[in-house]
């Protein structure tokens, strides 16, 4: 018995039922999520996304890092090398949201404790908070539109999602 163990009973449900069968890598809708990783915060709940409907990447506060522009890129390499001219166009949602747990590292003292740990500065901990999603998301929009590595067959959105009314706010429409 592990943390886990509740989880695995649950797959074993899951394999039963059969919902996994099918299901190609390609999304059948072509939207690519980038939300927080927060247990609330999960786009199979709030968005209802099925099993093989979409694309989602997930970490603290959902942030447009380096790393999640990457992966869009990935995504743009792949169905352009699948499809070429015909590679259908994408759209990349960022999605923050209302009491991310990210606002700890705009508190001063968390901010420095977690500096020393990590080793990394302070300011740059802190511009990785999101305290005002709907600030936040609209500068990660700005960041990925702007992205040279964003592919050419993408759009991209902003909206926040209000973990205490369950809704989700279109702040930065494609
Ligand atoms: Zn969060």
């Amino acid at each position: 018995m592990t943390n886990l163990t509740p989880f695995l009973d649950r797959n074993q449900a899951y394999a039963d039922g059969g919902a996994y069968k099918g299901l190609t890598p390609m999304p059948k809708h072509q939207v690519f999520v980038i939300t927080c990783m927060d247990g609330r915060v999960d786009p199979a709940h709030f968005l209802g996304v099925g099993p093989g409907e979409a694309l989602v990447y997930r970490n603290a506060g959902g942030r447009v890092t380096d790393e999640a522009v990457r992966e869009v890129a990935f995504i743009g390499a792949v169905t352009e090398m699948m499809l070429g001219d015909e590679a259908p166009i994408f759209e990349v949602a960022v999605i923050h949201h209302t009491n991310c747990g990210t606002a700890f590292l705009a508190d001063e003292n968390f901010n420095r404790v977690f500096s020393a740990t990590t080793g990394v500065a302070g300011d740059e901990l802190e511009a990785e908070a999101v305290v005002d999603p709907h600030q936040t998301v609209k500068a990660d929009v700005d960041t990925l539109r702007s992205s040279a590595l964003l592919p050419a067959h993408a759009v991209v959105s902003g909206h926040v999602y209000d973990v205490h009314t369950g809704v989700v706010e279109t702040v930065v429409p494609v």
